[in-house]
């Protein structure tokens, strides 16, 4: 016998925690119509350089999600345009955490709310019927009357059923480079984050970035690349961009680098079918800086106030999904963002890098009258 749910929901990171939070928020008895389903037990691994704005703090307390985890606060991020960095100080400005921890407590909040997440699940194929839609997973068959894809950038759901043209990917490798504590960095020193832009002028289309963070107590400073792709052109060599600044601040061990990709979301593309919405990564995230852990919290709400919405009319075609999260305040912020990074990313704007610098220079010390 197939289980049968209301409301399934692939992925468990913080698309799929914030989109269950969002529904039991709009209604608490949805309760038992929703079932989340994971591939992998928590606490997982996911390569990310935890950073968190206070943009996601503010997410997480709209969907009562605030969670106790170790977290690194910081105190201002440097922004190389030039040589000389802009810097950027104020309270909170950013904090970084440890995914596996982060994911795990958020999960953990949906719990114990009476939530229903199978660990350890993995879907490994959907069938769209006209009356349900049919999952096969590793642990039986699951039929659902809605589908929520929540399984982040490489998402089966987006494979599935969604068309894509052109693919809008971008990509990023991350190193995690481990400081003695008596030969702590600035960025441990001073709590800082640093965002290199100074590679765009090798056609690198983002930015290097310097995290401090600590993993079992221990700091440990997350290094990584992003590279938006926003724009056409000749691809950056992210390895030997990665491995020259690792030199460069005197790190020369051996070590691992790691990939992934991002996607980036953009306003005409297709992110839901007939009972079938995706979220987070699957749907994509901004271009600019890559920060998608609170994109991925802000859909949280579009997502419920959509199935809510099918549940209620009992029209689970989901026609109005893209306009939704098109003209919604997340919507309006990545299309922003995507501008941005269409502008700063262009071949031969690193000309101006230093001209934006001194602008953005002078702006921040007028702030601070
Ligand atoms: C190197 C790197 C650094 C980054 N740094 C930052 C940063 O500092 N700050 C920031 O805000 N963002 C950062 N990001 C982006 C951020 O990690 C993602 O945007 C965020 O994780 C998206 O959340 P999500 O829930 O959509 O997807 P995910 O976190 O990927 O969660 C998807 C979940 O779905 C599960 N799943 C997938 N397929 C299946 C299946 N078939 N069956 C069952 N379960 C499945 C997965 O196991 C996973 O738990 C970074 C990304 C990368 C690659």
């Amino acid at each position: 016998m197939p289980t049968i749910a209301k409301i399934v929901i692939i992925g468990s990171g913080p698309a799929g925690a914030a989109a269950a939070a969002a529904l039991f928020k709009k209604d608490p008895q949805l309760i038992d119509d929703i079932l989340i389903l994971e591939k992998e037990h928590h606490p997982r691994h996911k390569l990310c350089g935890g950073g968190l704005t206070p943009w996601a703090d503010e997410m997480l307390e709209l969907l009562d999600l605030q969670v106790e985890v170790p977290s690194c606060p910081l105190k201002s991020i440097d922004f190389y345009l030039n040589d000389k960095p802009v810097t950027f100080a104020s309270q909170n400005i950013m904090r970084t955490i440890r995914r596996d921890e982060f994911d795990a407590a958020l999960v953990q909040k949906i719990r114990d709310r009476g939530m229903h997440l199978l660990e350890g699940v993995k879907v490994t194929d959907i069938q769209l019927q006209p009356d349900k839609v049919m999952l096969e997973t590793t642990a039986g068959e699951i039929h659902a009357d809605i589908l929520v894809g929540a399984d982040g950038v490489k998402s089966l759901v987006r494979r599935k059923f969604m068309r894509e043209n052109p693919s809008r990917i971008s990509r990023l490798i991350e190193v995690l480079v481990p400081i003695e504590e008596k030969k702590l960095t600035p960025e441990f020193r001073q709590q800082k984050a640093v965002l290199d832009f100074r590679p765009i002028n090798v056609g690198l289309q983002g930015y290097i970035w310097d995290f401090p963070s600590y993993i079992d107590g221990k700091p440990v400073l997350n290094v990584g690349i992003f590279d938006s792709r926003v724009n056409s052109g000749e691809r950056a060599d992210l390895p030997a961009l990665l491995r020259a600044h690792l030199q460069s601040r005197g790190f020369d061990g051996d070590y691992k680098l790691h990939g992934w990709p991002e996607r980036w979301y953009h306003p005409v593309q297709q992110i839901s079918c007939p009972r079938v919405v995706v979220t987070g990564d699957a749907a994509g995230i901004e271009p600019w800086l890559g920060e998608g852990i609170s994109t991925a919290l802000s859909y949280g709400p579009i997502v419920a106030d959509a199935v809510f919405n099918a549940l209620q009319t009992n029209d689970l075609s989901f026609s109005g999904y893209r306009l939704r999260m098109k003209k919604s305040r997340l919507g309006w912020y990545i299309s922003r963002k995507r501008n941005v990074a269409q502008l700063i990313y262009r071949p031969g704007f690193y000309k101006v890098l230093p001209m934006f610098g001194r602008i953005l220079s002078c702006y921040m010390n007028l702030k601070k009258w």
